[in-house]
């Protein structure tokens, strides 16, 4: 065996297991480094706490002298806790985090110092962020971007740094994060949702989106995985044949989770239970090494960076347990790749799930309106949503044959299949008497029923409803929620707004009732966002070709699906619903084009390499083995040594044929690069996309096949069976 991999497996097989000693309940460490509501009301004055308070409810602004209060508190907060630093935490467009940390510490007088900190500190700061993408929005030069509190996301300690949750804008007022657009998308839903939760109950005030993640990942042996340039470059193997047991006994799914990865999981549960990530459910998943996290879902903003900050700690927490985490969305050819559910609701002020039916017709007409509302806004804005979870690696699970397909649709089971079909058919306008009640007894009235049992769950939607959430099933495991979440949030805000002004304008112009006004835009919905509901298998090919005599889009690779967000139609929808104005849209298109096009451009250059410098010098080594040894049965053999050496000789000539074969592809797979880099933007990422990327499997299909004829002692890369099956 190679040396490396003969290193690496050793230095595995060593490691002593990690105890993890837990001696408190969860639920006493629950939340304890973060700078809660208990907290706020031990360390704030009650002017402080409640300026915070209006502050999240209702947006009012915080003034410096109350920011001054709040900020002293903070810090001894923070300070008995033993943190000594402090930062503003963000999300800029790379998709990560950043931090950047100043010590309380400061010098005052003659050789004395002390811990500081106030209000100007705490609400706004300017880093050094000209090195951040921001799309053009701001000239590097200028470096003028500031990060601003976020007080709806609770502050909390992180080692020994206190993290304050921020937005990162550009003086000129454009966003540069990934937060910014969602704090204005939940405020648009809150407004919408509220507007029409008026019809039912006017004791709400307010709306919240909520959201409960499911992040699956990958757990690799570190000195395993620092043995693959590959993994450690691109975050996934680019060659690597697969091993004669993949996933196929379905044996890891549910299985028993072993030692020295249930103690990275308890480690890592543990430090999420003080930051007051409610992670609750930890199990395998289908493939070897596969595992899921979720925690109870949180309001939209907060499970948002929950689940950033969440990212975080497990790159942290693996390292101490000598493991590598693989976010990436297809680490390994062949077997099931990781993706990041999105369950989404909302929920009112008075403790209502909008999306679960309740007890009284009235209630379940409210379900029905939200309910009717999501399917039309994802009829309308399929594309969107595509283009919101597009990224270079997810495209290798939507439109490559596995879990959901590129196509959004939209499942909601037989049982409210029937219901909107029979809503389908109200009469329009007044309804009789005796109408009015059969629909809220006989079709409205049989909805709480119906989801109890509603257990005919289809694992092949991209969206679906599930009892009482909506479960947005393509969201890439690699990527933030902030993305796709302002995207739902701001398509349903505003077919939300639509609805309220065609039901009070049937209130007013018709004299219908409000219920008559609901049921007959509703049935309209239904008949006009048909084509998005589709209850078979998303992953056939029958429904591709379906879904294409329907009119529904399959954008299979990123460049194609992020022209959508650039659309008339879609620019217009951020403006109107004061999300993003063009040139924020522009921005992130343009940022998010190019970090398609550097991602193909690395992996093409790391698969160049690792073909040039560790495959082929190898693959000639051995062949020079077999041609030494065909020598000598010549020389036993005389003229009839062909008879022994035949399958040497066609071994020698197969590994020639490949070595042919990856030598003259990296040549054109350069050029290719070469020609790409004269362009920019769409043209960049379409010449990646189509001229490069494909390159890409051509040679690992030559190199895999190389890995099975070269004797395994002198293979310099980790194999499939020993990055996945080493425990
Ligand atoms: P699975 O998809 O694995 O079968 P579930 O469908 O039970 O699991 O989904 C579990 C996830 O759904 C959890 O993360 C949970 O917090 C989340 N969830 C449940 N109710 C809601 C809700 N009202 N809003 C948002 N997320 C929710
Ligand atoms: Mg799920």
């Amino acid at each position: 065996m190679a040396t490396i991999r003969f290193n690496a497996l050793q230095e595995t097989l060593n490691r002593k297991v990690i105890k993890i000693e837990e001696n408190k309940k969860r639920s006493e460490l629950f939340a304890q480094h973060v700078f809660n509501d208990k907290a706020m009301l031990q360390y704030m004055t009650k002017e402080a706490y409640k300026g915070v308070k209006d502050a999240i409810e209702f947006g009012y602004k915080i003034d410096r002298k109350i920011a001054d209060q709040i900020a002293v508190s903070m810090k001894s907060w923070a300070l008995s806790k033993g943190a000594t630093h402090y930062t503003h935490w963000f999300q800029p467009l790379t998709g990560a985090t950043a931090e950047k940390h100043d010590a309380f510490f400061e010098t005052i007088n003659d050789g004395e110092a002390m811990e500081l900190f106030d209000g100007g500190k705490l609400v706004q700061q300017e880093p050094d962020a000209s090195s951040f993408p921001n799309g053009g929005i701001r000239n590097t030069f200028e470096a003028r971007g500031y990060t601003a509190w976020d007080p709806t996301s609770n502050a909390f300690i992180y080692e020994t740094t206190l993290c304050i949750p921020t937005v990162f804008v550009a003086y000129t007022g454009e966003a540069l994060d990934n937060k910014a657009p969602l704090l204005r998308a939940l405020q648009a839903i809150d407004e919408s949702a509220t507007a029409v939760c008026k019809y039912f109950d006017k004791n709400v005030s307010k709306v919240n989106a909520t959201l409960g993640w499911e992040q699956e990942y990958f757990l690799i042996d570190k000195a395993l995985a620092a043995s693959r340039p590959d993994i450690m470059m691109t975050g996934r193997t680019l060659l690597g044949h697969s091993s004669a047991k993949g996933q196929q006994l379905e044996d890891h799914y549910f299985g028993s989770i072993p030692t020295r990865i249930m103690n990275f999981m308890r480690d890592l549960e543990q430090e999420c239970m003080l930051l007051g990530i409610p992670v609750k459910t930890r199990h395998n998943e289908v493939a070897p090494n596969q595992f899921e996290v979720a925690p109870i879902f949180e309001e939209a903003n907060l499970a948002v960076d929950h689940n950033s900050l969440l990212m975080d700690l497990m790159e942290k927490v693996s390292q101490r347990h000598n493991f590598k985490v693989l976010f990436h969305e297809k680490p390994f050819k062949g077997i099931n790749g990781s993706g990041k559910h999105n369950n989404w609701s909302l929920s009112t002020n008075t403790g209502v799930n909008l999306l679960s039916p309740g007890k009284t017709p009235m209630k379940n007409l409210q379900f029905l309106t939200f309910f009717v509302n999501t399917i039309k806004a994802v009829h309308d804005y399929e594309e969107l949503i595509r283009a919101s979870i597009a990224s270079a690696s997810n495209d290798h699970r939507l439109g490559a044959n596995e879990a959901p397909p590129a196509i959004i649709s939209v499942f909601i089971g037989s049982q409210l299949s029937e219901v909107l079909d029979e809503l389908e058919n109200v009469t329009k306008g007044k309804l009789s008497p005796q109408e009015k009640t059969d629909l809220k007894l006989n079709i409205v009235g049989k909805i709480p029923e119906i989801l109890l049992d509603n257990t005919d769950r289809n694992r092949t939607s991209p969206f679906a409803f599930t009892g009482n959430k909506f479960e947005l099933r393509a969201v890439g495991s690699w990527s933030n929620c902030a993305g796709p979440m302002t995207v739902l949030n701001t398509i349903i805000a505003k077919q939300l707004k639509d609805f309220k002004k065609e039901v009070d304008s049937l209130i007013e112009s018709k004299e219908l009732k409000k219920d008559e006004a609901v049921f007959n835009v509703l049935r309209e919905y239904i008949k006009a966002s048909k084509k998005i509901r589709f209850e078979g298998d998303g992953y056939g090919e029958a429904w591709e070709k379906e879904a294409k005599k329907r009119g529904l889009s399959n954008n299979k690779a990123t460049p194609e699906a992020l022209k959508a967000k650039i659309s008339k139609k879609n620019i217009q929808l951020f403006e109107e619903m004061g999300v993003m104005n063009k040139i924020e849209v522009e921005a992130r298109h343009e940022i998010e084009l190019e970090e398609y096009a550097k991602r193909i451009q690395i992996e093409s250059r790391v698969l160049g390499d690792i073909s040039r410098n560790h495959v082929i010098p190898t693959v000639i080594q051995y062949q020079n083995t077999l041609i030494e040894n065909v020598k000598g049965l010549k020389e036993i053999f005389g003229k009839d040594f062909n008879q022994y050496a035949s399958e040497q000789i066609d071994l020698i000539k197969r590994i020639s044929n490949h070595i042919a074969e990856i030598n003259s592809k990296i040549e054109q797979m350069t050029d290719e690069r070469k020609r790409a880099n004269k362009f920019s933007g769409q043209k960049n990422a379409d010449a990646y996309c189509n001229k490069v990327k494909p390159y890409l499997e051509d040679i690992r299909y030559h190199v895999d096949k190389l890995e099975l004829l070269v004797d395994d002692n002198l293979w310099p890369l980790t194999k499939y069976r020993e990055l996945l099956f080493t425990k």
